[in-house]
Protein backbone atom coordinates (compact mmCIF):
# COMPACT_ATOMS: atom_id res chain seq x y z
CA UNK A 1 0.00 0.00 0.00
CA UNK A 2 1.47 3.37 -1.05
CA UNK A 3 2.61 5.18 2.23
CA UNK A 4 -0.28 8.04 3.63
CA UNK A 5 -2.85 5.98 1.62
CA UNK A 6 -3.97 3.70 4.71
CA UNK A 7 -6.83 5.95 6.45
CA UNK A 8 -5.32 5.00 9.70
CA UNK A 9 -2.22 6.88 8.92
CA UNK A 10 -4.45 10.13 8.63
CA UNK A 11 -4.42 12.97 10.92
CA UNK A 12 -8.29 12.64 12.05
CA UNK A 13 -10.13 15.44 10.21
CA UNK A 14 -11.70 18.59 13.13
CA UNK A 15 -15.73 17.55 12.55
CA UNK A 16 -16.54 21.15 10.69
CA UNK A 17 -19.47 21.73 13.31
CA UNK A 18 -21.08 25.11 13.92
CA UNK A 19 -19.87 26.80 16.89
CA UNK A 20 -21.88 28.27 19.32
CA UNK A 21 -21.66 32.02 19.47
CA UNK A 22 -19.47 33.70 22.50
CA UNK A 23 -16.02 33.76 23.55
CA UNK A 24 -13.55 30.17 23.26
CA UNK A 25 -10.56 30.21 25.22
CA UNK A 26 -8.38 26.99 23.23
CA UNK A 27 -5.77 25.52 25.26
CA UNK A 28 -2.85 24.75 22.69
CA UNK A 29 0.29 22.26 23.00
CA UNK A 30 3.33 23.19 25.22
CA UNK A 31 5.82 21.19 22.65
CA UNK A 32 4.38 18.55 21.17
CA UNK A 33 2.24 19.58 18.62
CA UNK A 34 -0.15 16.63 18.60
CA UNK A 35 -1.37 17.47 22.10
CA UNK A 36 -4.17 19.56 21.41
CA UNK A 37 -7.83 17.88 21.40
CA UNK A 38 -10.41 17.13 19.26
CA UNK A 39 -12.52 19.79 20.56
CA UNK A 40 -9.83 22.10 20.17
CA UNK A 41 -9.53 21.61 16.97
CA UNK A 42 -12.88 22.05 16.21
CA UNK A 43 -12.91 25.55 17.94
CA UNK A 44 -10.18 26.86 15.35
CA UNK A 45 -12.14 25.18 12.78
CA UNK A 46 -15.30 26.81 13.00
CA UNK A 47 -14.94 29.98 14.86
CA UNK A 48 -16.09 32.76 12.89
CA UNK A 49 -12.96 35.12 14.49
CA UNK A 50 -9.47 33.97 15.52
CA UNK A 51 -8.03 35.69 18.25
CA UNK A 52 -4.51 34.76 19.56
CA UNK A 53 -1.42 36.03 21.74
CA UNK A 54 0.82 36.06 18.76
CA UNK A 55 -1.23 35.50 15.04
CA UNK A 56 2.14 33.68 13.38
CA UNK A 57 1.90 31.01 16.15
CA UNK A 58 -1.58 29.98 16.19
CA UNK A 59 -1.29 29.94 11.57
CA UNK A 60 1.52 27.84 12.22
CA UNK A 61 -0.56 25.18 14.65
CA UNK A 62 -3.83 25.88 12.64
CA UNK A 63 -1.71 24.44 9.12
CA UNK A 64 0.22 21.91 11.25
CA UNK A 65 -3.12 20.41 11.95
CA UNK A 66 -4.36 20.95 8.45
CA UNK A 67 -7.28 23.67 9.79
CA UNK A 68 -7.86 25.84 6.48
CA UNK A 69 -8.27 29.84 7.44
CA UNK A 70 -10.64 30.85 4.43
CA UNK A 71 -10.49 34.03 4.92
CA UNK A 72 -11.38 34.48 8.86
CA UNK A 73 -9.91 37.33 10.34
CA UNK A 74 -7.05 36.22 12.55
CA UNK A 75 -6.72 39.40 15.12
CA UNK A 76 -4.37 39.61 18.05
CA UNK A 77 -4.82 40.44 21.26
CA UNK A 78 -2.35 40.33 24.75
CA UNK A 79 -3.47 41.91 28.28
CA UNK A 80 -2.21 45.31 26.90
CA UNK A 81 -3.69 45.44 23.60
CA UNK A 82 -5.40 48.41 24.78
CA UNK A 83 -9.26 49.37 25.04
CA UNK A 84 -9.71 50.00 21.56
CA UNK A 85 -8.99 46.00 21.16
CA UNK A 86 -11.11 44.90 23.92
CA UNK A 87 -14.07 46.72 22.57
CA UNK A 88 -13.62 45.65 19.49
CA UNK A 89 -13.48 41.71 20.84
CA UNK A 90 -16.58 42.70 22.80
CA UNK A 91 -18.65 44.29 20.02
CA UNK A 92 -17.91 40.82 17.69
CA UNK A 93 -18.99 38.72 20.98
CA UNK A 94 -22.32 41.58 21.38
CA UNK A 95 -23.09 40.83 17.79
CA UNK A 96 -23.22 37.03 18.38
CA UNK A 97 -19.94 36.08 16.24
CA UNK A 98 -18.07 32.89 17.53
CA UNK A 99 -14.29 34.13 18.64
CA UNK A 100 -11.57 31.33 18.99
CA UNK A 101 -8.51 32.51 21.81
CA UNK A 102 -5.88 31.17 21.90
CA UNK A 103 -2.52 32.52 24.24
CA UNK A 104 1.46 31.21 22.74
CA UNK A 105 0.71 27.74 24.06
CA UNK A 106 -0.49 25.98 27.09
CA UNK A 107 -3.74 26.83 28.51
CA UNK A 108 -4.82 31.11 28.39
CA UNK A 109 -4.42 33.43 31.60
CA UNK A 110 -1.96 30.71 33.33
CA UNK A 111 1.52 33.41 33.21
CA UNK A 112 -0.54 34.00 29.93
CA UNK A 113 -2.72 37.03 28.91
CA UNK A 114 -6.43 36.29 28.63
CA UNK A 115 -7.33 37.36 31.90
CA UNK A 116 -8.53 40.89 31.34
CA UNK A 117 -10.67 39.72 28.20
CA UNK A 118 -12.16 36.92 30.85
CA UNK A 119 -13.08 39.57 33.37
CA UNK A 120 -14.86 42.12 30.57
CA UNK A 121 -16.70 39.41 29.11
CA UNK A 122 -18.14 38.15 32.60
CA UNK A 123 -19.24 41.63 33.21
CA UNK A 124 -20.76 42.40 30.21
CA UNK A 125 -22.58 38.92 30.55
CA UNK A 126 -21.64 37.53 27.36
CA UNK A 127 -21.33 33.75 26.28
CA UNK A 128 -17.51 32.45 27.08
CA UNK A 129 -16.47 28.89 27.65
CA UNK A 130 -12.88 26.95 27.42
CA UNK A 131 -11.56 23.82 25.33
CA UNK A 132 -9.03 23.10 28.13
CA UNK A 133 -5.71 21.34 27.37
CA UNK A 134 -2.68 21.27 28.06
CA UNK A 135 -1.08 23.10 30.67
CA UNK A 136 2.74 23.13 31.72
CA UNK A 137 2.36 23.61 35.69
CA UNK A 138 -0.53 20.64 35.87
CA UNK A 139 1.76 18.31 33.69
CA UNK A 140 4.82 18.63 36.27
CA UNK A 141 2.97 18.55 39.00
CA UNK A 142 1.99 14.98 37.40
CA UNK A 143 5.02 13.83 36.86
CA UNK A 144 6.66 15.16 39.76
CA UNK A 145 5.60 12.93 42.44
CA UNK A 146 5.16 15.37 44.63
CA UNK A 147 1.85 15.57 46.57
CA UNK A 148 -1.12 16.61 44.47
CA UNK A 149 -4.29 16.75 46.94
CA UNK A 150 -3.07 20.74 47.53
CA UNK A 151 -0.60 22.73 45.35
CA UNK A 152 0.29 26.38 45.30
CA UNK A 153 0.70 27.95 41.69
CA UNK A 154 3.01 30.72 41.81
CA UNK A 155 3.74 31.80 38.36
CA UNK A 156 7.07 33.70 37.16
CA UNK A 157 8.98 35.06 40.49
CA UNK A 158 9.78 38.48 40.08
CA UNK A 159 13.21 39.47 38.74
CA UNK A 160 14.19 42.52 41.43
CA UNK A 161 15.74 40.86 44.24
CA UNK A 162 14.03 42.80 47.33
CA UNK A 163 10.42 41.57 45.63
CA UNK A 164 12.15 38.10 44.97
CA UNK A 165 12.90 37.33 48.53
CA UNK A 166 9.26 38.90 49.90
CA UNK A 167 7.93 36.62 47.15
CA UNK A 168 9.97 33.56 48.29
CA UNK A 169 9.46 34.27 52.15
CA UNK A 170 5.66 34.46 51.46
CA UNK A 171 5.52 30.88 49.82
CA UNK A 172 7.57 29.54 53.19
CA UNK A 173 4.50 28.55 55.14
CA UNK A 174 2.54 27.47 52.64
CA UNK A 175 1.13 23.76 53.02
CA UNK A 176 1.08 23.11 49.81
CA UNK A 177 3.33 21.55 46.76
CA UNK A 178 4.54 25.13 45.47
CA UNK A 179 4.62 25.38 41.42
CA UNK A 180 7.00 28.20 39.63
CA UNK A 181 7.99 29.17 36.32
CA UNK A 182 11.33 30.35 35.71
CA UNK A 183 13.78 30.82 32.80
CA UNK A 184 16.48 28.26 32.69
CA UNK A 185 19.61 31.95 32.84
CA UNK A 186 18.07 31.98 36.48
CA UNK A 187 17.01 28.86 37.63
CA UNK A 188 20.25 28.49 39.66
CA UNK A 189 19.97 31.52 41.65
CA UNK A 190 16.34 30.38 41.86
CA UNK A 191 16.99 26.84 43.68
CA UNK A 192 19.88 28.45 45.71
CA UNK A 193 17.53 31.43 47.26
CA UNK A 194 14.70 28.42 47.81
CA UNK A 195 17.32 26.11 49.59
CA UNK A 196 17.84 29.55 51.66
CA UNK A 197 14.49 30.69 52.34
CA UNK A 198 12.41 27.65 52.09
CA UNK A 199 15.23 25.02 53.78
CA UNK A 200 18.22 23.22 51.41
CA UNK A 201 16.37 19.49 52.79
CA UNK A 202 13.13 20.52 51.28
CA UNK A 203 12.16 17.82 48.40
CA UNK A 204 11.97 19.52 44.57
CA UNK A 205 11.51 18.71 41.17
CA UNK A 206 12.86 20.82 38.12
CA UNK A 207 10.67 19.58 35.00
CA UNK A 208 12.41 20.75 31.60
CA UNK A 209 11.21 20.78 28.00
CA UNK A 210 8.05 19.04 28.74
CA UNK A 211 6.51 16.60 25.92
CA UNK A 212 9.48 17.99 23.69
CA UNK A 213 11.98 15.54 22.50
CA UNK A 214 14.81 16.65 25.44
CA UNK A 215 11.78 16.04 28.34
CA UNK A 216 14.05 15.77 31.63
CA UNK A 217 12.84 15.11 35.53
CA UNK A 218 15.50 16.19 37.81
CA UNK A 219 14.84 15.15 41.72
CA UNK A 220 16.40 15.61 45.12
CA UNK A 221 16.32 18.49 48.01
CA UNK A 222 16.86 22.04 47.14
CA UNK A 223 20.53 21.83 48.38
CA UNK A 224 21.21 19.19 45.71
CA UNK A 225 19.71 20.69 43.20
CA UNK A 226 20.82 23.86 43.53
CA UNK A 227 24.67 22.26 43.12
CA UNK A 228 23.78 20.36 40.27
CA UNK A 229 21.88 22.98 38.15
CA UNK A 230 25.25 25.72 38.88
CA UNK A 231 27.29 22.96 37.04
CA UNK A 232 25.57 22.59 34.15
CA UNK A 233 24.43 24.43 31.10
CA UNK A 234 20.44 24.11 31.44
CA UNK A 235 18.39 25.15 28.52
CA UNK A 236 14.40 25.15 27.48
CA UNK A 237 11.20 25.64 29.56
CA UNK A 238 11.44 24.85 33.22
CA UNK A 239 9.15 24.33 35.77
CA UNK A 240 9.76 24.00 39.38
CA UNK A 241 7.92 22.69 42.07
CA UNK A 242 8.53 21.88 46.16
CA UNK A 243 7.38 20.03 48.56
CA UNK A 244 5.59 21.43 51.38
CA UNK A 245 7.92 21.89 54.78
CA UNK A 246 8.08 18.78 57.08
CA UNK A 247 6.65 19.84 60.53
CA UNK A 248 9.47 19.78 63.17
CA UNK A 249 8.83 17.42 65.60
CA UNK A 250 7.13 18.39 68.47
CA UNK A 251 9.33 17.81 72.18
CA UNK A 252 8.22 18.72 75.44
CA UNK A 253 11.39 21.13 75.11
CA UNK A 254 9.72 22.77 72.07
CA UNK A 255 6.24 23.07 74.15
CA UNK A 256 7.92 24.81 76.59
CA UNK A 257 9.80 27.15 74.57
CA UNK A 258 6.60 28.15 72.78
CA UNK A 259 4.52 28.51 76.00
CA UNK A 260 7.62 30.82 77.73
CA UNK A 261 7.64 33.11 74.37
CA UNK A 262 3.63 33.20 74.83
CA UNK A 263 3.44 33.88 78.32
CA UNK A 264 5.09 36.88 78.27
CA UNK A 265 2.08 38.22 76.74
CA UNK A 266 -0.84 36.11 77.17
CA UNK A 267 -2.71 34.80 80.15
CA UNK A 268 -2.36 31.05 81.21
CA UNK A 269 -5.59 30.09 79.47
CA UNK A 270 -4.70 32.06 76.09
CA UNK A 271 -1.06 30.91 76.14
CA UNK A 272 -2.55 27.29 76.21
CA UNK A 273 -5.09 27.54 73.37
CA UNK A 274 -2.06 29.18 71.05
CA UNK A 275 0.49 27.05 71.61
CA UNK A 276 -1.49 23.71 70.65
CA UNK A 277 -3.30 25.05 68.02
CA UNK A 278 0.65 26.58 66.48
CA UNK A 279 1.86 22.92 67.05
CA UNK A 280 -1.04 20.68 66.77
CA UNK A 281 -0.55 19.66 70.17
CA UNK A 282 -3.47 18.40 72.97
CA UNK A 283 -4.69 21.06 74.39
CA UNK A 284 -4.98 19.13 78.09
CA UNK A 285 -1.31 18.57 77.92
CA UNK A 286 0.14 21.82 76.67
CA UNK A 287 -2.20 23.73 79.57
CA UNK A 288 -0.77 21.14 82.23
CA UNK A 289 2.76 22.20 81.40
CA UNK A 290 1.58 26.20 81.39
CA UNK A 291 -0.08 25.58 84.70
CA UNK A 292 3.42 24.58 85.76
CA UNK A 293 5.71 27.20 83.93
CA UNK A 294 3.57 29.98 85.44
CA UNK A 295 3.50 28.69 89.20
CA UNK A 296 7.25 27.65 88.75
N1 LIG B 1 0.15 29.17 29.49
C1 LIG B 1 1.26 28.29 29.68
C2 LIG B 1 0.79 27.06 30.45
O1 LIG B 1 -0.41 26.73 30.40
O2 LIG B 1 1.62 26.39 31.08
C3 LIG B 1 2.42 28.98 30.33
C4 LIG B 1 2.93 30.16 29.57
S1 LIG B 1 4.30 30.96 30.32
C5 LIG B 1 4.45 32.41 29.34
C6 LIG B 1 5.67 30.04 29.74
C7 LIG B 1 6.36 29.28 30.86
O3 LIG B 1 5.64 28.07 31.13
C8 LIG B 1 7.76 28.83 30.51
O4 LIG B 1 8.72 29.84 30.74
C9 LIG B 1 7.94 27.65 31.45
O5 LIG B 1 8.24 28.09 32.75
C10 LIG B 1 6.54 27.03 31.41
N2 LIG B 1 6.47 26.06 30.31
C11 LIG B 1 5.76 26.18 29.17
N3 LIG B 1 5.95 25.10 28.39
C12 LIG B 1 6.78 24.28 29.05
C13 LIG B 1 7.37 23.01 28.76
N4 LIG B 1 7.13 22.37 27.62
N5 LIG B 1 8.17 22.46 29.70
C14 LIG B 1 8.44 23.08 30.86
N6 LIG B 1 7.93 24.29 31.16
C15 LIG B 1 7.12 24.88 30.28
Amino acid sequence: MRQGSDPADAAPKPALRAIPPGLHFVSTPIGTARDITLRALDVLAGADVLVAEDTRTLRHLMEIHGIPLNGRPVIAYHDHSGEGQMQRIIGLLAEGKSLAYASEAGTPLISDPGFELARAVAAAGLPMTAAPGPCAAVCALTLSGLPSDRFFFAGFPPSAQGARRSFLEDMAGVKATLILYESPKRLAALLAEMAATLGGARQAVVCRELTKRFEEVLRGDLATLAEEVATREIKGEIVVLVDRAVPAEVTEESIVEALDTALRSMSVKDAATFVSQTLGVSRKIVYRIALDRSQG
